[in-house]
């Protein structure tokens, strides 16, 4: 079956700065933050629709509430001498008293414009107060004969530093003329007729540029049907590429595990029950006459690496070879460690293969792998250069796959033949989205803790409680364990981030110097942080001041102590995992979640989720649902297939999506319309590996 993108789609595939209006400044920040091709602005959906003329009586109108009126203008209350205050226009409407406020207002505009006695046209947002409605610094004001410049809907979108509403209306509506008009409908008939969707060009229209109110209501419709398409184009990528790729056969392996019967007699604990039947998964699979494909979920601190252990040696007491890929320098050295540890007493070798390896060693460690002398390579990403050939390889694990993408996943499978393949994550898919992302790869859980563990104890508190905190983290101290205190860097604010980190840094080495605090940030030069890491986890330093670089799978576990500094900021998920860097041993450990002043409704709910629930299934789920649009950023998975647009459908419509690629690809009726969906949906990378 061969694929292409079809030509007539290329404008959509060029580079946003092809729209007027976008220099290279801005698509430096969109490119970012949405993407750099005129579809990704397409697929950057409002969250809101305002219907500014859609007004009740202004005294049912709650504060908060956006509106438009026509009022009598009574009075003005200059600033001309002081302005530093706001000046005021006072008027009627409905026989109400309102004040129109501008703040920061200089010069005569207002003034000369709106004139006593003369009738406005505002809208904006508005607020009670001593019966009166207040307008401040309002989105609109023309005299009443140009109410026409007012827009009758305005869509909002997530917005990040430096872009603003008006320019991403101007942009989308610019994108939208690239829609080619002769888009074919790859959507069943009989599903669009059911469901009554609009097609997919006229729902972007309505989301982007509504017309009417009967348009900004079709939204719903609209979303599912992009939502669709979606998860339609997904399946149907999945379905392209594992007909590519598929391995029909491989060599069983027999499972004696006697090199994993001899490591677990090193061990000084017991498997959980749920890890053994983990473990039993895998060996099924091993066992059996097709290539394991399969997802290893379970918290973080469940102990993944030794379940993956046990499949590893089993192939290797097979004379075949391992690959464990892991995303960071860092978690590749402790894996790296550990599994040389508790192999000790076995006659294999394990070698780490990173970027930080120098170029001679680096030759002969290739060398090795080549000629099938080194069993268990362990890496970053490494490990799929080029430069790698195995001898045998028979069977990649990676390690916090969400990290890594289907690209860099076909590339390990591709380092061997019938190489059996799992995945290790501690971020729990919300079950609505498994089906989509994962297609068929098989699942096994740990859903039980090593147990010798205690529960984490969640505290919120604000800001202000420094004293009570520091209090806290002494004791923790005086008894050898150790702190990690965690701000938030976002991207959007860096500056003003990371001079709060240093601020926290300087603060807390005043207070604690004594236990000689670290610092580790993503600014920082590589080998800078990682010191800064190796000093912590040696001990040399007791409390790590840090951005979120930590969120990844670090072990250390006399670390009992983990504070969130302006945790409102943070998305559940990522909240969940930092979490999960504490509570790694038998010590009992706390996770203080500090929040700030402007913390909103959705954000206390958030952090009150994390105090009553370890449950990251549930995280998971609520994380979607509280995610509040544009509130939380950071929260993007890399590398794994995006979905560009929420999931607007039900899990009946994600099956549906599913069987239907699964019938267009297993009768080979791959049409043109499916092409274009395909292409329309997933990255250059993707299209490249399917073609
Ligand atoms: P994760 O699932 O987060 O990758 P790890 O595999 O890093 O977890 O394991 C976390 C820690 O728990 C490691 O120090 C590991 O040796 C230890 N561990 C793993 N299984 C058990 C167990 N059954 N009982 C006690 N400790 C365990
Ligand atoms: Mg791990």
């Amino acid at each position: 079956m061969k694929f292409q993108r079809p030509s007539f789609l290329y404008p959509l595939f060029s580079e946003i700065t092809l729209i007027p209006g976008i220099g290279p400044k801005t698509f430096k920040l969109l490119e970012n933050k949405i993407g750099k091709n005129v579809i990704d602005l397409l697929f950057h959906l409002p969250h809101t629709v305002i219907k500014r003329f859609d007004n009740l009586d202004l005294k049912h109108c709650p504060t908060n509430s956006i509106i438009t009126k026509k009022i009598l203008i009574t009075k003005h209350i200059s600033n001309f001498y002081n302005s530093n205050r706001p000046f005021k226009l006072l008027g009627s409407c409905e026989n109400i008293g309102i004040e129109i406020i501008f703040f920061n207002y200089k010069g005569q505009y207002i003034e000369k414009n709106f004139p006593v006695n003369s009738t406005v046209i505002v809208s904006g947002k508005i607020n009670w107060f001593n019966e009166r409605v207040k307008f401040i610094n309002p989105d609109y004001i023309y005299d009443v004969n140009h109410s026409n410049n007012i827009p009758k809907f305005e869509p909002i979108y997530p917005l990040t530093a430096g872009i603003n509403n008006k320019l991403l209306r101007k942009s989308i509506r610019h994108a939208i003329t690239l829609i080619p008009s002769n888009l074919p409908e790859w959507i069943p008939n009989k599903i669009i007729k059911e469901n009554n969707w609009p097609s997919f060009e006229q729902a972007l229209r309505f989301i982007h540029i509504p017309n009417s109110t009967i348009e900004v209501d079709k939204r719903i419709s609209c979303l599912q049907r992009l939502s669709f398409d979606e998860a339609f184009a997904n399946q149907l990528g999945m379905q392209i590429y594992q007909r590519k790729y598929q391995v029909l056969n491989v060599n069983k392996i027999k499972c004696k595990s006697k090199y994993f019967n001899k490591c677990l007699k090193s061990l000084s604990f017991n498997l959980t029950n749920s890890q053994n039947e983990c473990i039993e998964d895998l060996y099924s699979d091993l066992c059996s006459k097709t290539q394991m494909k399969r997802i290893l979920q379970g918290d973080v601190g469940s102990g993944k690496t030794i379940v993956a252990l046990a499949a590893i040696l089993n192939v290797i007491e097979n004379s075949k070879q391992a690959a464990f890929m892991a995303p960071t320098e860092l978690l590749s050295n402790q894996h790296y460690n550990f599994i040389k540890k508790i192999t000790k007493g076995l006659n294999i070798s394990v070698a780490l293969l990173t970027a930080k390896i120098d170029k001679e060693e680096r030759i002969f460690i290739l060398n090795q792998i080549a000629r099938g002398h080194i069993d268990i390579v362990i890496g970053t990403h490494s490990l799929i250069s080029d430069k790698v050939t195995f001898n045998n390889l028979g069977i990649a694990v990676i390690d916090e796959q969400h990290k890594f993408g289907v690209v860099q996943r076909s590339k390990v499978l591709a380092k061997g033949e019938n190489v059996h393949l799992l995945l290790l994550t501690a971020t729990p898919i919300p079950r609505s989205l498994s089906m989509t992302i994962y297609g068929d790869l098989d699942l096994s859980e740990i859903k039980e803790k090593p147990k010798n563990r205690k529960k984490i104890i969640t505290k919120i508190l604000p800001l202000e409680k420094y004293e009570k905190v520091k209090m806290a983290i002494s004791r923790a101290l005086e008894n050898k364990e150790k702190v990690y205190w965690v701000c938030p860097v976002l991207e959007e604010t860096e500056k003003i981030d990371l001079v709060s980190l240093n601020n926290r840094f300087k603060i807390l080495t005043k207070s604690f110097s004594k236990f000689n605090p670290s610092l580790a940030h993503g600014k920082m030069d590589n080998d800078e942080r990682e010191k800064s890491i190796e000093s912590f986890f040696n001990n040399e330093s007791k409390i790590l001041i840090a951005s979120t670089v930590i969120e990844v799978g670090i072990d250390i576990p006399d670390a009992t102590i983990i504070i969130i500094e302006n945790a409102e900021r943070f998305g559940l998920a990522q909240l969940h995992q930092l979490r999960g860097r504490v509570g790694r041993s038998s010590l009992q450990s706390y996770c203080i979640l500090m929040y700030g002043k402007n913390i909103s409704d959705v954000g206390k709910l958030r952090l009150k989720t994390m105090r009553d629930t370890d449950d990251g299934f549930f995280i998971a789920e609520k994380d979607l649902e509280l995610r509040g649009p544009g509130e939380v950023f950071g929260t993007r998975q890399s590398g794994e297939i995006e979905f560009k647009l929420l999931p607007f459908i039900d899990r009946e419509k994600l099956i549906l999506a599913k069987d239907l690629a699964i019938n267009v690809v297993s009768r080979n009726n791959l049409n043109f319309e499916h092409e274009v969906l395909v292409s329309l949906f997933n990255k250059d990378e993707y299209i490249k590996l399917i073609s």
